[in-house]
């Protein structure tokens, strides 16, 4: 197929196109996975943070001073925060970190400012080179000098008093602002990670988008390619048998024409070949067109009409016995009293059983035997052309239903045969819902046998 420019550039197109469709429904699905993920990710971070902070907001509130300096209570409740004007303990001891909820204060910092926003406190791992300075954002996200990032989130104190202002109806003023910072290390970490598959993983995703895109255009460029070919051969065949009877044809014509008048009695035989070769692409031209018809299922089930397959057979026999007399063949038909009717276009069963048993004599040599036989079975009707022939090789046994397909071509030719018989006979028993099947033994004889779908099956009356 790859020799052949035209599908060659198809399968090339096809592929090209499938593994777009595949690689952009890859990268959509990819991409979203990755931003579904980090989005995930993120918000279980932020609620992690939130949590944290409205834990601590609530332990905090109901022990923060009203008016007194805060740096005495803010040592009492959080001993290991720096104080911002006192030396601090870099080294603290361990507190209870499920009051404020904090299990890894290494991922946490903690910082405290009052209500103009000035730093009073801070955890001692608070990232270096932190701005000092508060902002009215709930949210931020910070880079320390060291290249970590931070997410932080703010939240409003008030002290007690102010929360009774508040049940006063008059508006309360903030003490201060509880900020939690968590490192974000471990997260670009995990982002990064993923990051890096998806870098590793997708080029060789795209290559096994490409390698399969090629692999399937081939596979499904593959019947055409066929069906290309076996049009490509009938068409080289039709022309061959065509061109020898018009050659020939011609060639009487010629002659004819180059003749003297007086030799009428040349002229008359030379006519005859005219006539001869002139049937002969007759029936050649007929058995094309028939055999199209057939193939286009021109001929509708709903024409159908139940024949009796016994009946059939035996006209067959009585047909071909003139001929298996001459021939010295011994033409026997084994009928079953029961008769047995098929749904079917008895001229084309006619066609069928008779196209068997032509070839059953023309390759039966003289002295041999031609056996017919009807039989029935689950609703299947077998009908037998059985010969003492000449056989065909087993290699050859798939390929004789193909159009123009002939085991010796030159041997064929002489016997007058078409090549069409057997794809006629295929043709017109798939057009009836069945099959022909061959067995055959170089030397010893062929046995061909046609499937058909039986409508009845009834007692012969007796008489
Ligand atoms: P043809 O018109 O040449 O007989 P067919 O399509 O009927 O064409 O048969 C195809 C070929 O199959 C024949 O050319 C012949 O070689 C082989 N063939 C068919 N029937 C028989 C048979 N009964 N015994 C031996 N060879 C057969």
């Amino acid at each position: 197929m790859n020799s052949h420019q035209l599908f060659r550039n198809s399968r090339f197109r096809l592929a090209l196109w499938y593994a777009l469709v595949m690689g952009a429904i890859l990268s959509i699905s990819g991409f979203g996975m990755y931003r579904t993920l980090v989005k995930a990710k993120w918000e279980a971070l932020e609620q992690e943070i939130e949590s944290i902070a409205g834990t601590l907001h609530d332990s905090l509130e109901p022990m923060l001073p009203i008016s007194e300096a805060p740096t005495l209570v803010l040592q009492q409740i959080f001993p290991e925060l720096c104080v911002v004007g006192q030396t601090c303990n870099t080294n603290p001891t361990l507190i209870q970190r499920h009051t404020i909820g904090i299990s890894d204060r290494n991922t946490y910092y903690i910082r405290l400012f009052d209500d103009g926003g000035n730093l009073l406190a801070f955890s001692p791992n608070q990232p270096t080179k932190l701005t000092q300075t508060w902002r009215s954002v709930s949210w931020q996200t910070l880079r320390s000098t060291n290249g970590i990032r931070y997410r932080q989130f703010t939240i409003i104190l008030h002290s007690a008093a102010a929360h009774q202002e508040v049940n006063n109806s008059n508006p309360a003023s903030s003490w201060g602002y509880l900020q939690i910072g968590r490192t974000l290390e471990s997260f670009d970490v995990e982002v990064k990670q993923f990051q890096w598959i998806l870098a590793f993983w997708f080029p060789i995703a795209l290559s096994g988008v490409g390698i399969s895109s090629w692999w399937l255009s081939g596979l499904a460029m593959q019947p055409i390619y066929e069906s290309y070919q076996q049009q490509k051969e009938f068409t080289a065949n039709a022309a061959h048998e065509l061109r020898s009877p018009l050659a020939s044809l011609l060639a009487t014509v010629e002659a004819i024409l180059r003749i003297p008048q007086s030799n009428p009695q040349d002229i008359k035989t030379m006519l005859q070949t005219v006539e001869r070769q002139g049937r002969r692409l007759s029936n050649l031209i007929a058995d094309l067109l028939f055999l199209t018809s057939l193939e286009h299922n021109s001929s509708s089930p709903q024409l159908f009409q139940p024949c009796c397959l016994n009946d059939l057979i035996g006209d067959l026999t009585e047909e071909f016995l003139e001929l298996t007399t001459f021939a010295k063949i011994d033409l026997i038909s084994q009928i079953p009293d029961d008769e047995i009717y098929v749904l079917g276009n008895e001229p084309q069963l006619y066609r069928l059983v008779s196209n068997l048993i032509t070839n059953a004599i023309h390759y039966t040599p003289n002295d041999g035997q031609v056996v017919v036989s009807l039989t029935a079975c689950d609703r299947t009707a077998f009908i037998t052309v059985k010969d003492t022939g000449i056989g065909i090789p087993p290699s050859e046994q798939a390929r004789i239903f193909e159009r123009f397909y002939r085991v010796d071509s030159h041997r064929d030719r002489k016997t007058g045969g078409t090549g069409l018989g057997l794809a006629i006979a295929r043709a017109i028993s798939q057009n009836h819902q069945g099959d022909i099947t061959v067995k055959s033994q170089v030397g010893t004889g062929s046995l061909f046998t046609i499937h058909l779908p039986v409508v009845a099956s009834n007692k012969k009356a007796s008489d």
